[in-house]
């Protein structure tokens, strides 16, 4: 769809409208937005634009040099279903005052310029993405970082109980245990009701809803899953998904949290990733190779696994993301690739014959990361692939986890930690650059941001080595 200023001046008059917030996404990934009064909205801004103040988002420019320029997507326009005062919701892009040119490190212009990218090749025009973005329901969390009182704490609905600790009038119902959350019904899912109002509410802003259940792990752990879109359109409901899901918990006092590792012993969320490329309204992936592949797939694959450990830095960009990274709770740890196999970080879904429904799976990013630089990092991998014709290897049809230390010594692993993975994104970074879909510029910065979140824990004693140390 292609709307204009008019259409959403027209939108927001037919729905009451009387603040407009302008959203945008910061480097990692989170919504910001200012909001203005209705007749603060003028067709205007939608090539010119509305200034703010850059410098306070981390990653981005310096105090000296910190005006800069929202642009809104007029696609965008959507109500906010929570504001008490009628809001219309827009979508924005960031832009540089003076040459007027895009901002390089805002992540909804680095994700545009990688769907141009795709066009520009003339492989495929077209490249859909479909997260599977798990989260936990909790009451809330508490913490402290001073090494005086030094503790962390996750509360599940009838109490804290995570750290095996019973507190007083908590943790007295039943819960399921470890690893035994899967599709669990009321009243064990104490969030039905709860994720059903999200479903709902996703409906209400444009997101078509697929399905919705408990995940694996103990109480609270919840899947919602959308139906997939272009790279970018994909990116906007993702922050939406973010956005409805932790304002449901809200008004039920609880809290959504996508990190990907919160609980040691159980589960982790992850975000599987299905892609696939088309032309023409064509599907490209399938065809007579493996799995009812295409050679174009294969190829996708193939540069997926070989930038899998740079990508990990942009798809699993926080310290948290390692510690789901092990083996034993269905999160791949081995870069290979499986019709069959969960363990592997490649699934190529058997679920339809159709030739629409092929696509594959890549399951090792998580909900941490920001989507739009996620998604579009993970297409210039495929997109490398098939311009490289980078052959996969064979698939791995067994289960990872059984396999000896021996049968895994050829297959590459996703890195051990931030650091590592850090480490990976500098020394192979070219397939990026392409298109200037990233710049240099950008994953300079990313890169630092990311390493000041390594030594945020590098440099803490962390409450464990008390017990392990204390007393040496
Ligand atoms: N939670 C698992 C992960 O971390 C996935 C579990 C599933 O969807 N079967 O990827
Ligand atoms: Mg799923
Ligand atoms: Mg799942
Ligand atoms: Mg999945």
């Amino acid at each position: 769809s292609n709307k204009t200023a008019k259409d959403v001046l027209s939108y927001a008059k037919e729905h009451g409208t009387q603040m407009v917030s302008l959203r945008f996404i910061d480097f990692i990934g989170r919504w910001r937005h200012f909001a203005v009064p209705l007749h603060e909205l003028s067709e205007g801004i939608f090539e010119e634009g509305l200034g703010f103040d850059g410098s306070s988002i981390k990653g981005w420019l310096e105090i000296h040099n910190s005006d800069m320029l929202v642009i809104p997507d007029p696609n965008t326009a959507v109500m906010d279903p929570f504001t008490q005062t009628p809001t219309l919701v827009l979508l924005c892009n960031v832009s540089d005052p003076i040459t007027k040119e895009q901002y390089m490190r805002d992540p909804r212009n680095i994700a545009a310029r990688a769907e141009k990218y795709l066009k520009s090749t003339g492989l495929a025009d077209t490249a859909y993405f479909g997260p599977e973005a798990e989260f936990f329901i909790f009451d809330g969390v508490r913490y402290s970082t001073e090494p005086h009182h030094m503790f962390f704490e996750v509360d599940s609905i009838e109490g804290a109980w995570n750290t095996g600790r019973e507190e007083p009038g908590g943790n007295l119902g039943y819960k399921p245990g470890f690893k035994d959350g899967y599709n669990a019904v009321m009243p064990t899912d104490a969030h039905n009701d709860m994720r059903d109002e999200m479903c709902r509410i996703l409906g209400e802003v444009g997101i078509s809803v697929e399905r919705q259940h408990h995940e694996v792990a103990t109480a609270g752990q919840s899947e919602i899953d959308f139906r997939f879109d272009t790279l970018v359109k994909t990116a906007d409901n993702l922050m939406w998904f973010k956005y409805v899901l932790k304002n449901v918990a809200a008004r039920h006092g609880k809290t959504v949290t996508f990190m990907p590792k919160p609980l040691y012993g159980d589960n982790g969320s992850g975000m599987h990733t299905h892609q696939s490329l088309w032309k023409g309204g064509k599907p490209l992936f399938a065809g007579e190779s493996y799995a009812g592949m295409s050679e174009m797939a294969l190829h996708y694959i193939g540069g997926i696994l070989k930038h899998a450990r740079a990508l990990a830095a942009i798809c699993n960009p926080t310290n948290n993301s390692y510690k789901r990274l092990v083996p034993g709770y269905e999160a791949p740890v081995n870069l290979a690739y499986s019709s069959r196999n969960r363990s592997a970080s490649i699934r190529i879904p058997m679920f339809s014959a159709s030739p629409k429904a092929k696509r594959l799976e890549f399951r090792s990013p998580d909900p941490s990361c920001n989507p739009y630089l996620a998604f579009a990092a993970q297409l210039m991998a495929g997109l490398d692939g098939i311009e490289n014709k980078i052959d996969p290897g064979d698939p791995l049809d067994k289960d990872i986890y059984g396999l000896s230390p021996e049968e895994l010594k050829d297959v590459p692993k996703m890195p051990g930690s931030l650091e590592e993975a850090l480490d990976c994104l500098k020394k192979d970074h070219k397939f990026l650059l392409k298109g200037d879909v990233f710049s240099e510029d950008a994953l300079e910065s990313w890169i630092e941001q990311k390493q000041k979140e390594v030594d945020a824990i590098r440099l803490r004693p962390h409450p464990m080595e008390y017990q392990l140390y204390y007393d040496i």
